[in-house]
């Protein structure tokens, strides 16, 4: 199973569409449980994943190398802005299965939702991982909002060649609402269908590009996957800084998430006590989309119709792959993600 561990509920950005750190009394900004219980925790796990998260995990880069030196995790992956890559040593760098580093397309983009010279900063920091040596898999994880070109974007991080995915998450239901069904439809569904023409020629050729959303999609295609597809509540877990155990990374504050705490609960307890319903179960693509995302389905902050102007998008792009892999699909198509790395495959 996933397991995120939160290092810190601090930020050291304040990026627009999110806010920057945690409230100190909903996610404390130091660890508050003794390793020990993190370690027995993980321990009746054999095939733990831990992902470092926050805030900015790296803001306590010291425990993140006490976990990856006395946790005994299969594998560990790190979400972060890449600011502070210099705080972990090397050697653990190249202990990482997965590095996903913050980043949203084009200089201009980045630095308009990131802060000023954000961009240049997580450059720095992929290349230092190349440098290094890191063999892992390198994601640039964006987010895309109002601004975006999610085409130009993408394909501005393919062509720098030094990613091996790109991801990316919509800006919709956890911050406030903003014109998003008119964006949608002018510029975001017709960069997709872009998207997948470009991935479409690239399949042809002889090439994957890692676009991890179509990747994902088609692996659902082939072998199906939980719901919802991040996993939340079924295979993935969070693991706040005072150890409590919540659904989902992002849902600090609200009852149905929390699950138990470490010190009294083992994995075995956790999963499936809440999970993606009606509409979703009944929808035609559920097979593929598995809800998409837990926390947007049990808070829908845009309500009703704001959900249903995401699920259009969503199933948009779904059909759209679908039929691409209908006709042209080598096998490294359905291969990834080979675990959950922490992707929430629909964006
Ligand atoms: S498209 Fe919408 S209704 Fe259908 S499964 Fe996804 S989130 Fe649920
Ligand atoms: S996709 Fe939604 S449910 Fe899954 S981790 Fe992200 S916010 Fe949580």
């Amino acid at each position: 199973m996933l397991y995120f561990v939160f290092t810190t509920g601090q930020c050291n950005l304040k990026c627009r569409y999110c806010g920057g750190s945690f409230p100190q009394d909903l996610v404390p900004w130091r660890i508050l449980y003794p390793l020990r219980d993190l370690i027995d925790f993980i321990a009746e796990d054999d095939d733990a994943t831990i992902a470092f998260y926050g805030g900015e995990p790296l803001l306590n880069a010291q425990y993140i190398a006490q976990v990856m030196d006395h946790v005994p995790a299969k594998r560990f992956v790190i979400q972060t802005n890449g600011l502070l890559f210099k705080r972990l040593k090397a050697e653990y760098w190249r202990k990482m299965d997965t590095v996903l580093l913050s980043i949203d397309g084009r200089e201009a983009i980045t630095d308009y939702y990131r802060g000023r010279g954000v961009y240049r900063k997580v450059l720095e920091a992929a290349h230092f991982l190349r440098k290094i040596g890191f063999k892992g898999d390198l994601i640039a994880r964006m987010t895309i909002s109002s601004r975006s070109d999610v085409f130009r974007d993408v394909l501005h991080l393919l062509s720098l060649d030094i990613f091996d995915h790109v991801h990316w998450q919509l800006d919709v239901v956890w911050s406030p609402p903003w014109d998003f069904r008119s964006w949608a439809r002018r510029s975001y569904m017709p960069g997709i269908s872009r998207l997948i023409h470009l991935w479409k020629e690239s399949l042809e050729a002889g090439r994957v590009l890692g676009i991890a959303p179509f990747l994902g999609i088609a692996r659902r295609a082939k072998y199906g996957g939980p719901a919802p597809p991040c996993g939340a509540g079924q295979n993935a877990f969070a693991i706040l800084t005072d150890g409590r155990i919540i659904a989902c990374p992002i849902a600090v504050d609200v009852p149905w998430a929390l699950l138990g705490h470490i010190s009294t609960h083992s994995p075995g307890e956790l999963k499936g006590k809440v999970g993606i319903g009606e509409p979703c179960t009944s929808c035609e693509v559920f097979r593929y989309c598995g809800g998409r995302c837990l926390y947007a389905y049990k808070e829908r902050y845009w309500g009703e119709e704001g959900f249903r102007a995401v699920c259009q998008v969503t199933k948009h792009t779904i059909r759209e792959v679908l039929e691409c892999i209908d006709k042209c699909a080598p096998s490294e198509v359905f291969s990834y993600p080979s675990f959950n790395n922490s992707l929430e495959i629909i964006p």
